[in-house]
């Protein structure tokens, strides 16, 4: 189990993220939805491990690093091929290659396995970085939207690459979203985030259609055009 206790975390400042407790249990699938700067990211990076709370623990099962996969709002390229850039999160493997190109084929980027990596588009390459973080079985996925720079093919593409892969391991799924409708179609539980701060947190059903926090219903209305 996951769990944050009276975590703060400020910039300056300011704060951005301020949550007295939030459990996720093993296997579930939470979407984190909220409005631009409602702390979507500040969140996935502390339970990432790659940011520490200014206040406040946070408990990730004391799961080692291999067994977290976190892709950031903004991946990273290495300067090598795409294939490289995949295989790097297989240190101890056997049949890199073919395991990589796998992981390319699901997230639909087998053709550019051999282009430099850091030519790629930003939609690409945040493709590539899922393919790194999807090569091998987790027990821990945190995806900062994995869809926002992907077109409409692309984002099918990627969300059914990230379902499959979380049936077939049984991970736990913690992913940011602007969107409400893959709030919907991927997650089990929502947490509706407002200015740092839980808005809302239950089922999915339940916060996206009978929503019960005034700032959950403002944020959904600007989505129902
Ligand atoms: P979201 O992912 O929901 O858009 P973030 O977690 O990125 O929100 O940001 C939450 C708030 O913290 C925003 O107001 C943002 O401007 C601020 N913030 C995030 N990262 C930094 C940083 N490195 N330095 C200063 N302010 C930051
Ligand atoms: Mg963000």
């Amino acid at each position: 189990m996951i769990e944050l206790v009276n975590v703060q975390k400020r910039y300056d400042a300011r704060i951005a993220l301020d949550i007295p407790q939030l459990s996720i249990e093993p296997g579930e699938r939470l979407a984190v939805i909220g409005p631009n700067g409602s702390g979507k990211s500040t969140l996935i990076r502390l339970l990432a491990g790659v940011l520490a709370p200014d206040a406040g623990t946070v408990q990730a099962g004391n799961l080692p690093r291999g067994e977290i996969g976190y892709l950031p709002q903004q991946p990273y390229a290495f300067d090598l091929n795409v294939q490289k850039n995949v295989e790097l999160a297989l240190a101890g493997e056997a049949e890199k290659a073919k395991i990589a190109q796998a992981a390319l084929e699901r997230v639909g980027l087998l053709h550019l396995s051999k282009a430099r990596a850091n030519r790629l588009s930003g939609g690409e390459t945040q493709r590539m970085a899922l393919a790194r973080v999807l090569a091998r079985p987790r027990k821990l996925l945190l995806l900062d939207e994995p869809t926002a720079s992907a077109d409409i093919q692309a984002m099918e593409l990627i969300e059914r690459a990230i379902l499959v892969y979380a049936d077939q391991t049984g991970c736990t799924l913690v992913f940011s979203s602007h969107a409400p409708s893959q709030a919907m179609r991927l997650s089990t539980r929502v947490l509706a985030l407002d200015s740092g701060k839980i808005g809302e947190l239950g089922e999915t059903a339940q916060v996206l259609q009978s929503p019960q926090a005034e700032s959950t219903r403002a944020f959904l209305k600007s989505w129902r055009i």
